[in-house]
């Protein structure tokens, strides 16, 4: 049944000004699904008009107070499971393990940030007997935080939670293909005491609000999470309007095996490394790098395990169809340069579907870094194997990329882990594991993944800017 979503602004549910919408099919079976406004510049104006109007009372009440109402929407999310499952299923066709994962972090970003509402402190810096100095840090005022919809509920509550703890009220632009989960927070948060207006959650394509909402004079800060090209544009527009910016983007990340590893466990966490939601996630593990010593070896176990890796069993469809042609073409353009398919692959896939978005996983080996294949992201389920001969030459291909999100170290030895850690240009390193997601955890990206980091006190403190006051007596 398709249903038409609208925004929700200052507290419920509003209709959008603009004239356009779109169509969005369920990705499991390509039947009708939703019905997404396009959104307008008005809805841009209502949405931070609302953030605006809370801006002074939701600084202003006590940290305490702020403290538990993030803890009252987290338990909200929690008692909510059901509903945010069956909401996120319908948006984007993940599993049920992956779904419980992303809304039970959620609600532990908004527990983590309520138990650091006080954190946000300042320091004394007094320098001669007849002046105090000392700096507070106090919030931006509207924050705008715009979302990509590969992992929708986690990427809003990972910015939301944060920036509402640190005393900013928010508006809140999740991707139209991915928006149910978002409005179902917002919705969550009221119901759990949050004031209207504090957090709202915007519906639009980002050409008709999530520009606009960039540009708009009363947002002060902006956290972004999607792609390379869109996180240029918008720090095109904040560095016009001067604001601070956080960009989560995209990565193509080395997973670097020695022969020295446990293999077996190196194998299994290589594929988990790229196949998880169908590899449509930003820190994918999607080049693996291998010791040519065991690379037959090793590409054998990666493929046997990938291969017993079923669609709509281990992991869901592509979002969209867009998306489907686009890990198509990828698969196409790796063989055309050459990369030899060894699981999956062009021929298995076909080039269109008019049923679910499903694709399973692809192993190319033969790959060269240069190879499109080995610096673009796909975000799909394919995996680009590029042997090494030594240390040194797999730090050099695993850096020789224009992103730098994430990076894996497979080695018994410890010096050799630390060694190559500090050497790779990622901002965040992972030996003999893939991926410890935590809420503690810093992340965000080196070179083109981005800047600024989102989870832990970093999160927190990136959505205050800081104030001296000196003081004479
Ligand atoms: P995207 O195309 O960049 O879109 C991300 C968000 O930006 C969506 O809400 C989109 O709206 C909006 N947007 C599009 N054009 C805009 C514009 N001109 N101005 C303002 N907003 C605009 O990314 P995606 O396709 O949704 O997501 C995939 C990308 O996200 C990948 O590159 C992935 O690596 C990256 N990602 C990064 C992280 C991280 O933490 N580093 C996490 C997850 C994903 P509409 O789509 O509604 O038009
Ligand atoms: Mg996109």
């Amino acid at each position: 049944m398709t249903e038409t979503l609208r925004s929700w602004i200052d507290g419920g549910f509003v209709d959008s000004s603009g004239s356009h919408s779109r169509a969005l099919p369920d990705p499991r079976t390509n039947d009708a699904n939703a019905t997404v406004p396009d959104g307008s510049h008005e809805d841009v104006d209502r949405a931070v008009a609302a953030a605006k109007a809370q801006r002074g009372p939701w600084r202003n009440i006590s940290a305490e107070e702020r403290a538990h109402a993030l803890h009252r929407i987290a338990d909200g999310i929690r008692a909510n499971r059901k509903k945010l499952m069956t909401a996120e299923r319908k948006d984007t066709g993940k599993l049920d393990a992956l779904l419980e994962w992303e809304i039970e972090n959620s609600a532990a970003y908004f527990d983590f940030y309520a138990a650091m509402v006080h954190l946000p402190v300042g320091d004394v810096l007094d320098t001669t007997a007849d002046e105090h100095t000392f700096t507070r840090r106090e919030p931006f005022g509207v924050v705008g935080i715009i979302t990509p919809w590969n992992l929708p509920l986690n990427q809003a509550a990972r910015a939301c939670a944060p920036a509402l703890a640190a005393g900013n009220t928010v508006v809140l632009k999740p991707a139209q293909n991915s928006s149910r989960t978002s409005l179902l927070l917002a919705e969550i948060a009221v119901d759990a005491g949050l004031p209207a207006g504090v957090l709202n959650v915007l519906l639009g394509s980002g050409q008709q609000v999530g520009s606009p909402l960039v540009s708009h004079r009363d947002v002060a800060k902006v956290a972004f999470t999607g792609s390379v090209p869109v996180g240029q544009e918008i720090g095109r527009i904040a560095a016009e309007k001067i604001i601070p910016l956080t960009l989560e983007l995209g990565g193509k990340s080395a997973n670097i095996v020695f022969a020295d590893a446990d293999l077996d466990f190196a194998a299994s966490e290589a594929v988990r490394a790229f196949t998880t939601n169908g590899g449509q996630v930003c820190s994918s593990g999607t080049r693996l790098l291998v010791d040519s010593s065991i690379h037959d070896e090793f590409v054998a176990k990666v493929s046997e395990i990938a291969s017993e890796q079923k669609t709509g069993e281990s992991f869901g469809p592509m979002i969209t169809r867009a998306q489907y042609e686009q890990v198509h073409r990828y698969m196409e353009i790796a063989e055309k340069e050459g990369a030899i398919p060894v699981v999956g692959g062009s021929t298995v896939y076909p080039p269109a579907t008019d049923s679910g978005f499903y694709v399973g996983p692809t192993i190319y080996a033969g790959v060269d870094n240069s190879m499109r294949i080995a610096r673009e992201e796909v975000f799909g389920p394919v995996l680009a194997v590029i042997p090494f001969a030594d240390e040194n030459e797999a730090v050099t291909i695993a850096n020789d990329s224009d992103f730098g999100l994430a990076a894996g170290v497979w080695t018994s030895d410890i010096a050799r882990a630390l060694r190559v850690s500090s050497r790779l240009e990622a901002g965040q390193v992972f030996v003999n594991t893939w991926s410890t997601a935590s809420v503690i955890t810093p992340f965000g990206g080196y070179k083109q993944s981005g800047y600024g980091r989102e989870k832990g006190i970093e999160g927190l403190l990136s959505y205050t800017q800081l104030k001296t006051i000196v003081i004479k007596y």
